[in-house]
Parts: C-alpha cells; sequence; structure tokens
C-alpha cells in the first residue's frame, strides 16, 4: 500500500484535495506496523486555505443565519450516519490507535451521544432577558457564532475528541478547521465525509491533516481565526496559547492529567479491586484521566497490591481487531520507548517492579508495540513517574495514613483533571471529593462521563471545558441588547 495515495482527503471549501506540495503520510497500525493507509499530508499554505474557507464561509455565507432548528437536525443526521457505518469507523479506529474494537464502537456509541446531545441543547436555547428595573428598557443577551474556529485533537481519542469540538462548533453555528493527530486521522476523514452527506455546507467544516510541527502554527497565527480548541500535551497547549496570545485569540486548552485513584480501607474490596485496574490499564493506559496513581490506606496496601499483581498479569493484549484481546498496543513503537523509559525512570528513583515492566519477547508481538500492565509499589510523590504523565500501563502506589494525607497527595500534581476517591463512608467521600482540585471526581466509580456534564481540568490540565452546556458556551459569543421603548432626554449635561 505504501506509496499508493488514491483518495484526496483533505477538505477545503467543500473541495477533496490532495497536499499542495504533493505530501504524504503512512498510517500505521500499531498492532504489526503494516501500513493501513496513505493519506495526504498538508502545507502550510494547505493550512492557510483552510482558514480563509472558513472565514469566507462564516462572514460570506448564509450559514451564521441558519436557525437552532436547521443546525439541530443536521447534528441529528451526521448520528445516524454514523450508526449507519458504525462497523466501519470503528475498524477504522481500531486500525489507526490499537485500540480494541470493542472500544472503538464504544466510542462511536459516544460520539453519536455527544451529536444527540448538543442537536437538544442548542434547540431549547434561547435569548435570556434581564430585568434592569425599568419597564421601558428591553434588555436581552443573544448567544452568537464566536466565528472560525481551529480545532486539534491527540491520537488517543480521535473520533471522540474532535467530536467534543465539531458538535458543539456546528450547534453554535461556527465555521471549522479541523486538524486529527497526524498519526490516527482515519476516523475523522470519515466522519467529515459523512457531515458532508448531511448537508454541511462548503467551508464549514474544514479538514486538516498533517504534522502539527509543520503547520501547527499557520493554524493558531492567524488573525482570522477567533477560537482555537486544543486537546493534547501541556507543552503543546501551552506553545499554542503563547502563539495566539499576540491576536487575542479564544484558546481552550484540554492538556494532559496524573489522576489519583485514592481507595480507604472501607471500600468495597473487589469493586475497588476492579476499578483500579480498569481505570489504568484500559487502552494501555492512554487515557488523560487513566488512574494511574493509586492513593491507598496502608492498613490494606499489601494485601491489595498482592492483590492487583494476578489481575494485571491476567489482562490479554493483543491485536484490536481479534476478539480475545481486552487491550491493545501502545500507538506507535517511540511511544512504547518513552513509557519503558519511565518504568526505568521509576526503578532508580526506587520504586519496586511488582509486575511487567518489561516489552514481551514472544514472537506474536514482535512487530507491534505491545507493552504489558506495569505496577511499581513503594512509590512517593517527589518521584518523576509519579508526577509525569506517562500515558501508559504503569500504576504506580503510595500509601496514606489519614484522609488529610489522602487528599494532599492527591493534590500534589501540576495537573488537575480527573480523581477517584472509593470509600463506604459517604460524608468522607464528599469531603474529600470537595477537596480534590481535579475537574472530575468518581465517587465508588472511575472513568466513566455523560455529555450532558462538563469535562475539564484544572491546573496544568487545561483552561476549557468540554460537554455540557459549557461545551457549547465555549463557541458561542454573548451579546447584550438593550433596547430604550421609550427614550427621551437623559439630561446629563446641561447645554
Ligand atoms: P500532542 O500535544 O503531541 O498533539 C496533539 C495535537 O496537537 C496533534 O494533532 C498534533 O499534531 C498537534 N500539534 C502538535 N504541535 C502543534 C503545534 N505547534 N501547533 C498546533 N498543533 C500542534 O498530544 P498527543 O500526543 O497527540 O496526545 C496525548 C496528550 O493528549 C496527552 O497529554 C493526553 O493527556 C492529552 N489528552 C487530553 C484529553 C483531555 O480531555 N484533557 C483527552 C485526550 C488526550
Amino acid at each position: 500500500m505504501s506509496g499508493t495515495n488514491p483518495d484526496p482527503i483533505l477538505c477545503i471549501d467543500g473541495t477533496w484535495r490532495h497536499a499542495s506540495d504533493g505530501g504524504t503520510r503512512d498510517i500505521i497500525n500499531p498492532a504489526d506496523g503494516s501500513v493501513v493507509a496513505v493519506v495526504d499530508e498538508a502545507s502550510a499554505d494547505d493550512g492557510r486555505a483552510a482558514i480563509a474557507a472558513g472565514r469566507g464561509a462564516f462572514d460570506e455565507s448564509s450559514w451564521r443565519d441558519t436557525t437552532v432548528a436547521e443546525r439541530s437536525a443536521l447534528l441529528d443526521r451526521i448520528a445516524d450516519l454514523l450508526l449507519r457505518d458504525r462497523d466501519e469507523i470503528a475498524r477504522a479506529e481500531t486500525l489507526d490507535t490499537g485500540k480494541t474494537l470493542r472500544e472503538s464502537h464504544i466510542d462511536i456509541d459516544d460520539v453519536v451521544s455527544v451529536f444527540r446531545y448538543y442537536a437538544k441543547l442548542v434547540a431549547v436555547e434561547s435569548d435570556r432577558l434581564v430585568d434592569v428595573g425599568d419597564p421601558t428598557i428591553v434588555s436581552r443577551v443573544v448567544h452568537e457564532p464566536v466565528g472560525v474556529c481551529v480545532l486539534i485533537a491527540p491520537w488517543n481519542y480521535p473520533l471522540l475528541q474532535i467530536v467534543w469540538k465539531i458538535a458543539p462548533a456546528l450547534a453554535a453555528g461556527c465555521t471549522m478547521v479541523a486538524k486529527p493527530s497526524e498519526v490516527t486521522p482515519l476516523s475523522t476523514i470519515a466522519l467529515i465525509r459523512l457531515a458532508e452527506e448531511a448537508g454541511v455546507p462548503p467551508g464549514v467544516l474544514n479538514l486538516i491533516q498533517g504534522s502539527g510541527a509543520v503547520i501547527g502554527d499557520a493554524l493558531t497565527d492567524s488573525p482570522d481565526v477567533d477560537m482555537i480548541s486544543f486537546t493534547g500535551g501541556a507543552s503543546t497547549g501551552a506553545h499554542i496559547a503563547a502563539v495566539a496570545a499576540p491576536h487575542v485569540t479564544r484558546v481552550a486548552l484540554e492538556l494532559g492529567g496524573k489522576n489519583p485513584h485514592i481507595v480507604f480501607a472501607d471500600a468495597d474490596r473487589d469493586a475497588a479491586l476492579d476499578a483500579v485496574i480498569t481505570g489504568v490499564f484500559l487502552h494501555s493506559g492512554q487515557v488523560c484521566s487513566s488512574g494511574t496513581r493509586l492513593i491507598i490506606e496502608e492498613s490494606i496496601a499489601d494485601e491489595f497490591v498482592a492483590a492487583l499483581v494476578p489481575r494485571a498479569q491476567a489482562i490479554r493484549f493483543g491485536d484490536g481487531l481479534d476478539d480475545a484481546s481486552e487491550t491493545g498496543p501502545l500507538v506507535s513503537q517511540s511511544h512504547r520507548d518513552k513509557v519503558e523509559g519511565y518504568v526505568a525512570l521509576g526503578i532508580s528513583e526506587g520504586a519496586t517492579l511488582v509486575t511487567g515492566g518489561e516489552r514481551p519477547a514472544d514472537d506474536e508481538f514482535a512487530k507491534g508495540s505491545y507493552f504489558p500492565p506495569t505496577i511499581l509499589d513503594n512509590c512517593d510523590r517527589s518521584m518523576r513517574v509519579v508526577q509525569e504523565e506517562t500515558f501508559g500501563p504503569i500504576l504506580t502506589v503510595e500509601r496514606f495514613a489519614s484522609e488529610r494525607e489522602a487528599i494532599e497527595l492527591g493534590n500534589d500534581t501540576s495537573y488537575g483533571l480527573a480523581a477517584g476517591v472509593r470509600t463506604a463512608d459517604t460524608a468522607r467521600a464528599e469531603r474529600v471529593a470537595r477537596a480534590l482540585r481535579h475537574g472530575t471526581v468518581w465517587i465508588n466509580d472511575f472513568g466513566v462521563y455523560t455529555a450532558a456534564a462538563e469535562w475539564g481540568g484544572f491546573g496544568k490540565s487545561g483552561n476549557g471545558r468540554e460537554l455540557g452546556p459549557t461545551g457549547l458556551a465555549e463557541y458561542q459569543e454573548a451579546k447584550h441588547i438593550w433596547t430604550n421603548t421609550a427614550p427621551k432626554e437623559v439630561g446629563w449635561f446641561t447645554a
């Protein structure tokens, strides 16, 4: 397949085209290193053309004047088409990312629920009347689309992350340039084709595929962009914020996490074991909200960690297309190198390797970027492996003696994306949940979310909120319209 590039995949102003400089990229299946597709790799000029298309569609077309009912129906049609092509898109997602087909199907169902949620939410939007205490004044707050949006997504949940942006941006009436991660573009390409089929007008939803290093600044350093929504690593996010600052562009950042999972001695043991394992090893730990820091009450710690080990060792990793696989490979060989490096670092910092830690030797895994579930015990918060996002299947274990210490440890991170607390004491659960400085806190659960509730981070996990009503508001300008129905002289100046 390498070397052939049959279908153009850049979509600019409703036209599907190849990259202006002929650039292409091989898309690699992390399960076996094979090339699953060759796609166009945009140049900076293509990026600028996509922004110009978005600007033109926002300023000159009738798109921003569409009614909320029209946009709501459009979102529902996209959801219907996603369900029609569910299997095909799930397969593409698995080939791209390595995640299991089961996970890819769940992602698509989640994505459908996000389109449905915003279809409903925008349909009931109405102006807000403000009582200014004078019956002759009509004061209204109306919501208008923010304008041209650049939407940049990572590789771990390619379709999900881009849809958390596209669905509310379309609902709000914005135009946009969507940029998936260059390593996982296939599901986004399929989505943009479906959006076109659903009736999204030319120029409203443009697709650019390419390396952030090559086209990133062209997309973010532009006076024609009104809003940037970025999901990805913290250093990339900080760079984008700095590049966009001179234009005072609105920037929403959804960044990494280093998420504590706090387990008290009175928690339901089996449910806690199951949740800790799933919370950290799902998608081989390549989840921004992965429960990578187990913070456990010392009275149960030794027994609990011992019970985790056989569960971790029993996880069947393998090709995501194989129904027997419970989790897939890491996204790339270079990412596996990074994860492996964190295990070595943790050990050198004094952690005890309890299980995993070495890439599998078996031939069946030789071509893929597999890494086993790994547990590092006897960790403490001063260690880099405890503080930095490893983004792989590594669980670190820290112990606490009191509720206060558990909270202190849970908050001792520069991130603040998500946290879990497990206890049978509901009052304590509530106290701890309120004390944790994280955007989502799960009590006796982990990793779940709903389209109707906000998602986002404290601290270096970002400054934006996706999903829920706030996820729509990010793509809107609130405008105050004050109407004086009985104008008369104010008489401030006497002349
Ligand atoms: P990354 O920062 O390397 O890349 C993310 C996206 O940014 C990619 O599309 C990339 O091409 C683009 N990019 C890179 N440099 C750019 C630049 N200079 N200008 C503009 N765009 C640029 O991140 P990644 O490795 O793809 O994703 C993993 C990270 O994403 C992790 O830190 C993870 O925690 C985070 N993440 C966060 C959430 C969340 O909801 N907060 C969700 C998923 C992933």
